[in-house]
C-alpha cells in the first residue's frame, strides 16, 4: 500500500509468499513408489500415510507419474476391482505438472485451478524435494491475509 507521499507504508509490503515457505512449515518428506507397484499396494500406502495421492519414481528419483485417490476409484467404477491386481503404470499420470520453490501461492492456486488437481510436487534440479497439496496453499494463503489484515490495523491505530 502507498501513503499519500506516494512510499510504501511501513509493514504493508506486499509478502511474496512461496513454496519454499510452505516446504519450511510441512517439511520435505515425499511419499513415493515405483511404476511396478499395484493399485492394491498404493491404497494400503494412501490409508497408512493419510494421503491423498503418491509421486512414481524411477530408480534413479526422477517423477515419471503422479497417482491419486481418484484415478483409482474412477478405475475400480470403470473395470470392478480386479483392477487393484494391476500395476500402476498404466494408471497414474504421467504428464505430471511440478513446481519449484520460487514459485508463489498465486502461481500454485492458478495452476491448481486451471487443471483441476489437488497436488505438485517440488521438483529442483530434476529432484523431487518435497509435494504441496491445496490444503497447503489454502493454509497458506489464510495465514497471509491474517498478517495483511493485522498489519493494516496496527497502520491505521497508529498512523
Ligand atoms: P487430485 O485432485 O490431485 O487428486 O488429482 C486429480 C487428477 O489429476 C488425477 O488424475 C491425478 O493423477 C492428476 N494429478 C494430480 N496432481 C497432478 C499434477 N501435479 N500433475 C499432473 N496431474 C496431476
Amino acid at each position: 500500500m502507498l501513503q499519500a507521499n506516494g512510499t510504501k507504508a511501513p509493514g504493508l509490503e506486499k509478502t511474496r509468499v512461496n513454496v519454499a515457505a510452505i516446504l519450511k512449515v510441512k517439511g520435505r518428506r515425499v511419499v513415493t513408489t515405483v511404476s511396478d507397484t499395484s493399485l492394491l499396494d498404493i491404497t494400503k500406502q494412501l490409508r497408512i500415510h493419510r494421503i491423498g495421492c503418491i509421486v512414481i519414481t524411477c530408480p534413479g528419483g526422477k517423477v515419471i507419474g503422479i497417482v491419486s485417490e481418484r484415478d483409482i476409484v474412477r478405475e475400480i467404477a470403470r473395470a470392478g476391482s480386479k483392477v487393484l491386481k494391476k500395476s500402476v503404470e498404466a494408471y497414474m499420470t504421467k504428464a505430471v505438472v511440478t513446481c519449484r520453490e520460487s514459485d508463489t501461492i498465486d502461481r500454485l492456486m492458478a495452476e491448481m485451478t486451471a487443471h483441476r488437481f489437488r497436488h505438485m510436487p517440488v521438483v529442483e534440479q530434476g529432484r523431487l524435494i518435497g509435494l504441496v497439496s491445496i490444503g497447503d496453499v489454502v493454509k497458506m494463503h489464510i495465514a497471509e491475509a491474517e498478517m495483511e489484515v493485522a498489519a493494516l490495523r496496527t497502520y491505521i491505530t497508529t498512523s
